[in-house]
């Protein structure tokens, strides 16, 4: 499912929505919008990207976290890394990927090592 992100069209005008610019899904057919749902303001399309395959459920990513938090509590730094790497990868989840670069610190990888993933 695609989502576009859009924008107030000009800065000084628009909601606390549109000012910052909003994401919102769509279906391919329909048309792009040109005023702001929020508040009726004009808006211009900024970015429109398809998320990852990939999606996952909340409840899946609670889990994951779960289980991150779990191997730090018991000091298994190289597990909570491993875990927490792979599945940032999947879902792009930049905070996950912090964390996996911190617990690979405190497994004692190097950071010159780590440099990869982050980018
Ligand atoms: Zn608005």
């Amino acid at each position: 499912m695609p989502i576009y992100e859009y924008q107030s069209f000009k800065s000084q005008n628009g909601c606390n929505q549109c000012l910052k610019g909003f994401e919102i899904f769509q279906g391919i057919h329909e048309d792009p919008l040109s005023t702001c749902p929020f508040c009726g303001n004009k808006i211009k399309k900024v970015i429109s990207w398809c998320r990852s395959a990939i999606s996952e459920t909340p409840q899946e990513q609670r889990f994951v976290e779960n289980r991150v938090k779990e191997y730090e509590k018991a000091g298994l730094w190289s597990h909570a890394a491993e875990l927490a790497d792979k599945h940032s990868d999947k879902t792009k989840d930049k905070n996950l990927q912090m964390r996996a670069l911190d617990n690979y610190q405190k497994a004692g990888y190097n950071s010159d090592s780590l440099a990869k993933h982050i980018k």
